[in-house]
């Protein structure tokens, strides 16, 4: 067994400290690589929260994360030693359900092994994260890495990257689209690069106007705080697609009203209470409200590819291990620009 060093939660109600643990030797089909920076998911405080209910204690959080090919498997076709290599919120699937022959891997009729607060295929082994110094996946869960960009800010890509490049990629977003991405946080800045790429007219809804600025970096459009009626009432019907990735409780209904005839809006944010949505709100305009979880294996790295030929990366603040608490306390006020990512040299 491989002796891992991590920071973990032990419960719901404690703070995550340094912790070990022994992931399995690596098989004929695994890949080994060591950690070097894992993204911090707004998911991560949901789940060693226990927020969303069914957390699995003890839990080490961490699903964007990226190293180096310390070890290979027999039958490893995709990765040699010294190998740059990812792994975002997916380490195993059925492999035989029809969304996993799909390359849907994400909704596996039978049940997918997240990277983390899960079990493994045998339903029994748990799962732990990025937030540790190496990790053991099957080959086929491990994404290529280009060396071409910057690899802590490229991290961020495995979670907050593809939760929003898929939605913008299913609902064929692009030239002549007008988008709202509403949340300018670590999901919603990769809305905004997407859909600029994509060739979309983007506005950022956000809930102050601190981020105005750093919105028309990113390449937005418009910008409208959405706490100002007047700035609110001037989109009204205006958008074809809304992606909202918002953590919190927030009203549905307003931002449906903001759609075209035939809009959709798209939930990729897991606030904690179920939404409240008036029939009204949908069926005037023949309005679409959908979900989407982030993607599977072959978007991924489709995804991964896209951002090396464009140069796209994430806006990161690297930080120490230790100060992943502080780091928390600042992602609930908002206040993250735009992901946390922890260099696990200081673990
Ligand atoms: P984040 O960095 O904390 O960003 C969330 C943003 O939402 C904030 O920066 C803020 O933006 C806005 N916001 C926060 N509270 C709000 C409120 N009460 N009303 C309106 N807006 C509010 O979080 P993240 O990591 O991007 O994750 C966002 C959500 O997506 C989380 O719930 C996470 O669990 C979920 N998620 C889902 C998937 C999936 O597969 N669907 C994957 C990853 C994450 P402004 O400052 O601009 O208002
Ligand atoms: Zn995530
Ligand atoms: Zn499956």
């Amino acid at each position: 067994m491989i002796q891992t060093k991590a920071y973990a939660a032990q419960t719901k109600e404690t703070d995550l400290a340094p912790w070990t643990f022994e992931r399995r030797e690596v098989g004929p089909h695994d890949v080994q690589f060591d950690i070097l920076f894992c993204g911090v998911c707004h998911s991560d405080l949901h789940q060693i929260k226990d927020e969303w209910g069914g957390s699995i204690f003890p839990m080490v959080p961490g699903h964007e994360i990226v190293g180096r090919v310390v070890k290979v498997g027999d039958h490893v076709k995709k990765f040699k030693v010294g190998d740059l290599a990812g792994t975002g919120c997916l380490v195993d699937s059925c492999r035989v359900c029809d969304n996993c022959k799909d390359g849907l891997e994400q909704y596996c009729t039978n049940g997918h092994s997240q990277t983390y607060n899960g079990y493994e295929q045998d339903h029994q082994t748990p799962t732990y994260g990025g937030y540790s110094n190496t990790i053991v996946v099957h080959e086929d869960f491990v994404l290529r890495i280009s060396d071409k960009l910057d690899l802590a800010s490229v991290a961020p890509l495995l979670c907050a990257g593809i939760t929003t490049y898929s939605p913008l990629r299913h609902w064929n977003i692009g030239k002549g689209h007008k988008i709202a991405v509403v949340g300018l946080g670590g999901l919603g800045h990769m809305g905004v690069k997407f859909g600029v790429a994509f060739g979309a007219e983007v506005t950022v809804l956000s809930t102050s106007g601190k981020k105005e600025e750093d919105a028309k970096k990113l390449g937005a459009h418009h910008f409208v705080v959405t706490s100002d009626p007047e700035q609110m009432k001037a989109v009204a019907g205006t958008f074809d697609f809304i992606l909202d990735t918002v953590s919190a409780e927030h009203d549905l209904n307003v931002y449906l009203g903001l759609l075209k005839t035939n809009g959709t809006h798209v939930c990729v944010g897991v606030p904690t209470k179920p939404a409240e949505i008036a029939a009204f709100s949908i069926i005037g305009g023949r309005k679409s409200l959908a979900g989407s979880m982030i993607g599977g294996l072959p978007e991924t790295q489709e995804m991964l590819d896209f951002c090396a030929e464009h140069n796209i990366v994430s806006d990161i603040e690297l930080i120490d291990m230790k100060d992943i608490h502080t780091a928390y306390d600042r992602m609930l006020k908002g206040d993250v620009r735009y992901r946390f990512v922890i260099d696990m040299a200081t673990l």
